[in-house]
């Protein structure tokens, strides 16, 4: 059973060891995406299939805790609306899924193509788009082409080497560490809207 995240995050706050690195990860994240995006000269603005439609999952309850710590700096009216997109979009997910339905629901916290939690999205949200590489134990190193609208875009096949490989190695650490002090056992695979809709605030 998933901890109440109420109790987990009263944890998280008091961490700011796993506080202090997961920011400087996520910040380290953000300059090698740049330099990345950079290098294809790749700008995201104005793409019609906008990654916030996909539903991505979430596995960790650190980067859970900091996207409700980002939540709660904003405007109760915000939180409101936010929760009621949140709310709407589950309902939609959960339709769509009992029918096997594909279906692309709008991030709730997405406002005309922009992220209003930007400093607060979760790793995934941070690195989708470029190619990568990922290196699993055991296996030949995955390599992933970037997003479709990076393909439309790309006019040279020069390559630059984006290894996530460290990235998730650091997450896991930073997870694993904030679990062992904590005791929490438990997986969680969450969306964004599940998470907002979870939050009772
Ligand atoms: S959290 Fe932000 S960046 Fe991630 S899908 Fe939602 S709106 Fe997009």
């Amino acid at each position: 059973m998933i901890p109440s995240i109420e109790k987990v995050r009263s944890e998280f706050k008091k961490d700011t060891y796993v506080q202090e690195r997961l920011a400087q990860l996520y910040a380290a994240m953000d300059s090698t995406y740049k330099e990345a995006a950079d290098f294809y000269k790749f700008k995201c603005t104005g793409c019609k299939d906008n990654c916030c439609f996909t539903r991505f999952y979430h596995h960790t309850f650190i980067e859970y805790c900091y996207l409700l710590d980002g939540f709660d700096t904003l405007e109760n009216e915000k939180k409101m609306e936010i929760k009621k997109r949140a709310d709407e979009v589950c309902t939609q997910l959960n339709k769509a899924d009992q029918k096997g339905l594909p279906v692309w629901q709008m991030c709730p916290l997405n406002f005309d193509s922009l992220c209003c939690l930007y400093s607060y999205r979760p790793m995934i949200c941070r690195l989708h788009g470029v190619p990568h590489e990922l290196t699993i134990p055991g296996q030949e190193v995955q390599c992933h082409p970037g997003c479709d609208y990076f393909a439309e875009q790309r006019k040279e096949k020069k390559y630059f080497r984006f290894d996530r490989t460290p990235i998730y190695a650091e997450m896991a650490d930073l997870e694993k560490n904030f679990r062992q002090k904590t005791g929490i056992v438990d997986k969680i695979k969450m969306t964004v809207p599940e998470m907002i809709y979870e939050y009772d605030f």
